[in-house]
């Protein structure tokens, strides 16, 4: 994420910034009246603002923690969502492995769909997301299959498998699958 930022250009022998002039690629400073040696200073977090009739640095709001917008249906049960706040990139190994994103369960669908993002050993790393939809299936104490029993996610029977690098691409087949267009 880019911090919004002001660069700041004085002249090296009055200090002042609003009096310079840029022309043909130098400094013209009208309060030493002559071309300007010249600093330039970074200001983190402040933007120039219109004050009256001069311009000023005001300090920017710290931009709002980014999140994946995502259109999740009534009837679902989110049982872990990292997926909306972690912005991996592809080509970033610091994500390493195996990461679990996002679950969710649909006990009148008795689906859950599962969301993970992972890494090959490389070189090079290549990172993927991994989409699943799964059945619900009711079990019993055993973790066997009872008509009674609890609802819990059937790991190996998936009904729908989907992986892509891109983002866009697993938000559109996320989204399908809450909608229940897959499997
Ligand atoms: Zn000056």
């Amino acid at each position: 994420m880019i911090e919004p930022a002001v660069t700041l250009v004085r002249c090296r022998a009055c200090r002042r910034s609003e009096r310079l002039t840029l022309t043909d690629g130098r400094f013209w400073c009208a309060w030493c009246q002559r071309w300007a040696d010249v600093d330039a200073e970074q200001v983190l977090g402040a933007a120039v603002v219109l004050d009256g009739d001069h311009f000023r640095l005001a300090p920017v709001a710290a931009p709002k923690e980014w999140q994946q917008p995502l259109r999740i249906p009534s009837g679902w049960l989110i049982g872990w969502n990292s997926f909306a706040e972690d912005d991996i990139d592809p080509t970033s190994d610091s994500h390493g492995g195996f990461q679990n994103l996002f679950q969710a369960t649909n006990e009148h669908l008795r689906r859950a769909i599962d969301v993970d993002w992972r890494v090959d050993a490389g070189p090079p790393v290549i990172g993927r997301y991994r989409l699943q939809v799964l059945s619900l299936v009711a079990v019993d104490s055993n973790d066997h299959r009872h008509a009674s029993g609890p609802l819990a996610v059937d790991w190996d029977a998936p009904l729908h498998d989907f992986e892509t690098a891109e983002r866009v691409a697993l938000v559109e087949e996320l989204e399908a699958c809450l909608r229940g267009e897959r499997g």
